[in-house]
């Protein structure tokens, strides 16, 4: 929907601009004369702040703070950038935002300018069209005039070193030119508009399941305002086809704009593909890879409206939609929808707030829905629909336990011989096979066999990881990197020390040993540093060019591999350890999404899970195929406990240099918890990653019935003390992370 054009600022005023700065709230600025009547809401603007320029957004409430300067002392506004204005609904949900994660507004805007490329004017290039109107009598023509004419006889504009190398001639014969008048030089925007999305392809034929629930949410965007939806579908059963039916009908309306957020952009070759398959055209990706240039011209072209479809990470919620029409969030149980630096926010939560503000139908998709989504499904908010087959021929695949206690592997090796036996056969069948196991590196652990040392991070609590295909050790949470030593740095014996536990290149080790004549590759962040290598891996599986493929959580993520018909896992507890409040349902998700890998096409899949404790819940869930009954089961124990979604959490993470400062605060805020009923603090403790780059860490934990409103309470609980000089303190509303 256009927005009524908001009326100028009074005039003579002052304006209160957000600028994208922590500590600060919107600071007051003069509108000097020139620039009265050009300056409204959401008008991106440069201001002088601090002896520099800055850019910020005109924002609605006057200075916080309550520090109302004189009109004298104002500085003025500088200047108004060529940009469309940040328009209400994204300025409310930034204030929204902010207050509901307790940052300052300032951070949550700057992630709306995010693409500093885009505040800068878009460079221009010299381009050269034909003169229709100019007369050739008096021009002297050559032969490499004539053949630059040709090529620019269709009309369209074109730089000089294309028209060049079409025509066969120099540049400097097309520049030339603009002499004789037989061409037109017009400056044009390097940013050409993105192609626009067909509407009139026809998707593939719906089976009758997915034309109700297609319907449901096409229905939902015709008709326009919110409409949140929970699509649940099992793996396969094609959740795509059937919210793409909803972005067709949005982008059907002149100017409508739809946002997909997916967990790991980096991921969705075949998504892409799939994308342009249905719409003729790609869409426009939002990601922090992508290079200035391209976020310069996605930017603007979302803020113009001239971007229809935006697929990106979290970070796309804050972008500057004009008309904002629907919005999906794909696989939106996946843990990386929170952000765990700077603002700390969960994407999935906000963008139904953003969806909320903008007035459009929102659709949550999953074939293993988070428990906070399942809730609110249950009791209302959310229409829920669901998708119980999968397309075609496919059948989930069979599952199987392989109990570790009886069945175990050989010494040094991590296959039980019934894996071993599965593979085999697998590979005899000329079939693909996956392992999947969740750990990066070669092993976790190096230790000294005379001293027992363990090798550490120097400025973290945590092992290092032995990468061996890089020969280094590296820190998961800082990235330190050493080489692997020789000798033990404690007790200096050479040779003596060894790999404990497994990572995805120890298994490759063995699994090359096994099947030397298997084409094995291994999937993880650290072999897919790209979005390009990514699809390159992601084609040569598909296309049947690696038999076996081991990969960590990276694998889990909705790809379609037809040939795909055996899933090992390789330890099924993995993430049952440690065990936070999650650790079963996140478990159980992964495993789900893992084995949804196998057998997706006509050929059946089978999946075995190897586990020293086959009859934990997770597992008896995943040999049952009774997921409802788990997550029923999981949602007894956190209704019981009044933890989330029946109760709500904060965390508070206290870090600094010192660790007789970080915990003298602690101190502070625990003698000044507030005491209040339905209120539960705990901490200061060492956080179980007690040490991150050389700082030290403590816990808090703030635990409240569900109709506690925890905002104000941690607000006015942290105005009461003053933090020790460079202890941090940082709040984590709704924690997904207890390191
Ligand atoms: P999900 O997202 O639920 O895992 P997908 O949308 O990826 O499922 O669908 C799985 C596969 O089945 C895809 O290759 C998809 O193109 C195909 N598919 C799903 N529904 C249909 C349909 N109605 N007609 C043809 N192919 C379909
Ligand atoms: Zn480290």
């Amino acid at each position: 929907m256009p927005e009524p054009t908001p009326a100028p600022m009074p005039e003579g005023m002052r304006v209160a601009v957000l600028l994208p700065v922590p500590a600060l709230g919107a600071l007051d600025y003069a509108v000097p004369e020139h620039l009265e009547g050009h300056i409204q809401p959401g008008a991106v603007v440069e201001v002088p702040l601090a002896g520099r320029m800055a850019v910020g957004v005109v924002w609605d409430k006057g200075a916080s703070g309550g520090k109302v300067l004189p009109y004298g002392k104002l500085k003025p506004v500088n200047r108004v950038l060529d940009l469309p204005p940040i328009r209400a609904d994204l300025r409310t949900f930034i204030d929204w935002v902010s207050a509901y994660t307790l940052s300052a507004p300032g951070p949550v805007m700057r992630m709306c300018l995010s693409a500093s490329a885009a505040l800068q004017p878009v460079p221009v290039r010299r381009h050269y069209a034909l003169n229709k109107s100019a007369a050739t009598d008096g021009v002297r023509m050559t032969p490499a005039r004539e053949a630059v004419l040709k090529v620019l006889a269709d009309g369209t504009p074109r730089v000089a070193s294309e028209v060049a190398t079409l025509a066969g001639v120099s540049d400097a014969v097309v520049r030339a030119m603009e002499k004789t008048g037989l061409v037109t030089v017009s400056d044009m925007s390097v940013d050409l508009p993105y192609p626009q999305p067909d509407t009139t392809l026809k998707g593939p034929t719906l089976s009758d399941e997915q034309t109700t629930a297609a319907r449901a949410i096409a229905d939902k965007v015709w008709e326009g305002g919110f409409a949140p939806f929970l699509l649940d579908g099992i793996t396969g059963s094609g959740k795509t086809e059937v919210y793409f039916e909803g972005l067709a009908e949005a982008l059907k309306a002149p100017g409508a704009q739809v946002l997909v957020l997916v967990p790991e952009i980096a991921l969705t070759s075949q998504w892409l593909d799939r994308f342009q398959a249905r719409f003729g055209v790609e869409p426009v990706v939002w990601h922090s890879e992508v290079g200035q240039a391209e976020r310069r011209r996605a930017w603007r072209a979302v803020a113009s409206g001239n971007a229809r479809v935006v697929v990106g990470a979290r970070s796309a919620l804050f972008l500057p939609f004009q008309h904002l029409a629907f919005i999906v969030v794909d696989e939106e149980h996946d843990p990386s929808f929170k952000q765990e630096d700077g603002v700390l926010y969960h994407a999935r939560d906000m963008a139904i707030v953003r969806a909320k503000f903008a007035g459009c139908p929102i659709v949550l998709a999953s074939a293993t829905p988070s428990l906070e989504t399942l809730v609110n499904a249950d009791e209302g908010r959310y229409q829920k629909l669901v998708l119980r087959e999968r397309h075609g021929e496919a059948v989930l695949p069979e599952m199987k336990a392989i109990d570790m206690r009886h069945e175990p592997p050989e010494a040094g090796t991590w296959l039980s011989p019934i894996m071993v036996r599965e593979i085999e056969a697998t590979m005899a069948a000329g079939e693909q096979a996956m392992l999947f196991l969740n750990r990066r590196g070669y092993a976790p652990l190096t230790l000294c066999r005379t001293c027992g040392f363990r090798i550490e991070c120097p400025s973290c609590s945590a092992w290092l990881v032995e990468h061996r295909f890089r020969r280094e050790l590296q820190c998961h949470h800082c990235g330190h990197v050493e080489p692997i030593p020789n000798a033990c740095p404690e007790c200096k014996n050479e040779d003596t020390l060894v790999a404990c536990g497994p990572g995805v290149e120890r298994l490759f080790e063995e699994v090359t040993h096994r099947f030397p004549t298997a084409r094995t590759s291994v999937m993880t962040s650290d072999t897919m540093m790209s979005p390009s290598a990514t699809a390159h891996m992601v084609q040569q599986i598909a296309s049947g060019h690696l038999d076996i493929i081991i990969g960590t959580q990276i694998v889990t993520k909705g790809y379609h591999f037809p040939n795909l018909t055996l899933v090992g896992v390789v330890d099924a507890d993995l993430g049952l350890r440690g065990g936070d409040l999650r650790a079963g349902e996140r478990t159980y998700q992964q495993l789900v999404q893992v084995s949804g890998r196998a057998g997706r096409a006509e050929k059946p899949g089978r999946v075995y899970l190897q586990s020293y404790e086959p009859e934990h819940p997770v597992v008896q869930a995943l040999l049952s195929g009774d997921g409802d009954a788990f997550m029923a089961a999981e949602r007894d124990a956190r209704s019981r406990h009044h933890m989330p979604p029946f109760g709500r959490l904060v965390a508070l993470i206290l870090s600094g240099p010192e660790m007789a400062d970080v915990l003298d605060t602690g101190r502070m805020l625990a003698a000044k918890a507030p005491v209040e009923h339905g209120v539960n603090i705990v901490g200061p403790a060492p956080a179980p990653m007690a040490r991150v780059r050389g700082h030290h860490r403590f816990r808090m934990l703030v635990h409240t019935r569900k109709e506690i409103k925890v905002q104000p309470l941690i607000r006015e609980w942290l105005s009461r003390i003053k933090p020790k000089k460079n202890v941090r303190i940082k709040v984590d509303i709704d924690p997904y992370s207890f390191m």
